[in-house]
Formats: structure tokens, sequence, C-alpha cells
């Protein structure tokens, strides 16, 4: 009901601590990890387009189902598929050096602009740290050579832009290839794949693949003392044609107004490398053991609680795309939160929250709750990538923010698209509490009087000011 502000902690219901308290050092302990180890080990990644992540799609769904009080269904989307081939980069002067790589998501291969029977080219390099650089060297400087970006990392959302463009701005100056530092803080020889999108009207696409930075380190010296460098890329890699995919939609209905929702969600699909157990398998897994633990504690929540696990992210969003379009006329006004993690699930620190300063006030008294894991940080902030497009429709969205301790924020970033994806980052306690952040923050919202206030980010409290009395009961 609406009132007037009351302090959240004195009205506090015991159940949000026993739900800790049961996740952290109850029976619920350690499950998170246990799942997740024995579902990445037995499908291993799971790259959308293939038979295996279908397979690990069905395997969820039959598991949801087994536990007899969900409602579980799955929806399709089709979408034009990418594969990888055979591919291999070597530095052929001035010495020779295999270069570990792997070809980006979306890019075509070699064999079109290939004179040699194997597929390959060869072509002296440009090596270059920025973008103005390139643009400095030009058609005189680049035409027919391949560009290698070794670019700084300066935080993954500004040098992304390394992997993302780096192919469409090289093509235009007539290069044939572009080979781009991996986009990580930290490395220990490992390349780390990811999309990269060719401009619409490019007259020619490149070839595009990631390769480590310490090669790219390399490269960028012997370039600079004057050396030729010359290297030679097989990639046959290319498009698979129409594919299909599924996202899993599991239903712990409510038991008032189950018409009503908040939604937990990650992505079950993954690179082609690694387990995907970190991007998003600990995301995907906490999400379904928060609901699991609802279940497990014989715990009803009056709204809705519903957990959507993506398929495509990787490739474009795709499934959280499907979901939108699918349902915003229905559900824009319906859904009170939705809560992702696909940003690591190390120790959770608290959640970004969309929408105006109404919702994140009134969000705030929810994410107050779990101050007994210290997660209570709210950043304003947009993320999810497969729910950012609801915040568009005034849908508050939430992206769960964890950190390792005595580790960089970014962190995340040193496993990221790369072979290091692996169980060995995960950790049971901190899985626990991330279970634990995503059962408080979806049972308090979907038992809460109201929905959480709608808001378009950076809309002021006064615009919709009727509800900034809002009040977690
Ligand atoms: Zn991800």
């Amino acid at each position: 009901m609406y009132g007037g502000y009351q302090s959240t902690k004195q009205n506090l219901d015991p159940v949000y601590s026993q739900i800790i308290d049961y996740v952290t050092k109850g029976d619920g302990s350690g499950k998170a990890y246990k799942n997740l180890a024995t579902f990445v080990d037995r499908f291993g990644s799971r790259k959308v387009g293939t038979q295996r992540l279908e397979d690990a799609i069905s395997h969820l769904v039959s598991e949801l189902e087994s536990l007899g009080s969900l409602k579980v269904h799955t929806e399709s989307f089709s979408f034009e598929g990418w594969q990888r081939g055979a591919e291999s980069a070597e530095l052929v002067a001035p010495l020779s050096k295999r270069l570990p790589m792997l070809s980006l998501g979306s890019s075509v291969g070699t064999a079109a602009a290939s004179d040699s029977a194997d597929g390959s080219i060869e072509a002296d390099c440009v090596v270059v740290e920025s973008f103005n650089e390139l643009d400095r060297l030009g058609k005189a400087g680049i035409s027919g050579k391949i560009v290698v970006y070794n670019q700084l990392y300066k935080g993954y959302g500004v040098s992304v832009q390394y992997r993302t463009d780096g192919a469409s701005r090289a093509s235009k100056y007539g290069a044939v290839a572009a080979l781009i530092r991996s986009v990580t803080p930290f490395s220990i020889g490992s390349p780390h794949t990811g999309m990269q999108e060719y401009e619409p009207g490019l007259p020619v696409q490149i070839p595009a693949c990631c390769i480590t930075v310490e090669d790219a380190e390399l490269m960028h010296r012997i370039y600079k003392r004057g050396d030729k460098v010359r290297v030679r890329l097989r990639m046959s890699c290319g498009s698979a044609g129409v594919q299909e995919s599924r996202n899993i939609v599991a239903d712990l209905e409510g038991s008032e107004k189950p018409q009503e929702l908040v939604v937990v969600c990650g992505h079950i699909d993954s690179w082609d490398v690694g387990q995907g157990a970190m991007d998003d398998g600990g995301g995907a897994f906490c999400a379904m053991q928060s609901v699991r633990t609802l279940l497990e504690m014989g715990l009803r929540p009056r709204r809705t609680i519903r957990l959507v696990l993506f398929s495509g992210e990787e490739f474009g969003i795709l499934g959280g795309n499907a979901y939108y379009e699918r349902h915003k006329a229905e559900l824009a006004d319906k859904i009170s939160f939705m809560l992702e993690s696909d940003s690591g699930t190390f120790g959770p620190i608290g959640t970004t929250c969309s929408g105006s300063e109404a919702t994140r006030s009134a969000y705030q008294q929810v994410l107050n709750l779990l101050e007994p894991i210290g997660a209570t940080t709210l950043v304003p902030s947009t993320d999810g990538p497969d729910i950012t497009v609801w915040a568009k429709s005034g849908v508050p969205v939430g992206d769960l923010l964890t950190k390792r301790a005595g580790q960089p924020d970014d962190f995340y970033f040193y496993f990221h698209h790369s072979e290091g994806d692996m169980m060995t980052v995960q950790d049971p306690a901190e899985m626990d509490r991330c279970v634990a952040a995503f059962a408080v923050v979806s049972l308090a919202l979907a038992d809460a009087a109201e929905l959480l206030p709608r808001g378009i980010s950076g809309a002021s409290a006064g615009e919709d000011g009727l509800l900034s009395d809002w009040v977690l009961v």
C-alpha cells in the first residue's frame, strides 16, 4: 500500500534472511556450482546454431519440468548462422612463429581472396595502435596489407570497438585482413573471440580475427624498428545459413497476481571456446537456482517469478530481442523488474537499475534486504544485455554486479570469450551469494504491494512523482 516513508529494516520479513541462510550455509549451499559443473562438463561450450546447444537446452527443459512445480516452455527464433572452420595464423617474417588466433563472429574466410591451394592469404602487415593512426596512413599506407591493431586496453566498452569495427575501417583503405589484439586487461597467450560487424554497404568484406596481446605487442615492436612483418592467414569460417534456437521460459506461478511478473534471467548460449562456465553459465545457473531455492523452501510468490534462459546472446542478442518483439505489447506494463546476470558471478555487491529516480529509490529498499551479504549497491544503468531493450518501454531492468575479492573490477574480462572460461573460474560460495541475491530480490518484488515505479532512464522523480512513495511491504 502507498504510505509515507517507512524504514524497511523494522518491517523486515524474516523470510529474506532465511533465504540467505539457506543458500549460503544451509541445504541450498553449493548447489548452483555443483549443477553448473555437471552441466558444462557434460555439454561444454554452447555456440548458438550447434546441436550441442540445442541438446543442452532440451536437457534443461526436462530438468526444469521434472521439478513438477514450474510451467515450462520454449520459444523458437531463427537467424542467419555463422560457423568457424579450420583456421591458423603464422608470422612468416622476420621470423616464423605460430600466432594463436580465433576468427571473429560473422567474419568471412580467406579463401575468396586466396590464390593458394590451401585457401590462405599472405601479406605484409601495418601495425597501428589507434583508428587515428589508421586514418593517417590512409589508402597509400594500407592498401594490400594486413592491418594489425595493437590498441591499449582502456576498459572493455572502449576497446571493444576495435574488435567490432576494426575490419570495416581497415577495409575502406584496401586492407586484405584485420588482426585485432584481444580485448582483455590480462593475457597468458590466449586469444579472446567475439562478434565483429561489417558496415552496411561496405564494398569489400575482409577476414577478421583476434590474436593475443603478446603477439600484437611483438609485431608492433618489430614494425616500429622498421623491419618487415609478414603474416600468413587461413580462415575457413563463414555463413551457416538460416538456423534456429530456443529461449527457455519457466514460470513459478504467482498465487494472487499470476499475470504480473518478476523476471530472472541469464543466457544459456556461449562462445565456442572454453566451457562457457562464466559467460554465461554462471549467470544462467544462479538465476535458475534462485527459483529452485524458492521451490525447495516452499515459498510461493504473489506475482509470477519467470525464469528466462535466453539463447543467441553472443550473436547479437538474438533471443533477447526475439523475446521482446514477441512480448512487448503484452508485458510492458506487467513486468515489475527484470534481473539478469551476465558480467560474472563473483561475489555480489549489488545490481544496476534502469528507470527514473522514483524507480531507483523504490528498488533501493529491495536491495537493502541484501545487506547481510553486502550486495546493496545500486548503479543507475540500463545493463543486462538480453533485457536492456525493455528499458525503452519503461520496464525497470538490472544486471547483477559482482567482484572477486582482491581482484580488479574487470577480472571478468581476463576469461571472457577465451579458452580460459572454464569451471576453474567459478567459486561455490560466491555463486551461493549470487543465488541469494536473485532469490531475495525476485521474491521481495513479487510480494510487494505495487509494481516497481516505471520510468525511462534519465527522467527525474518529479515527472512521475506519484510513484515516489512506493514502499516495500
Ligand atoms: Zn554473456
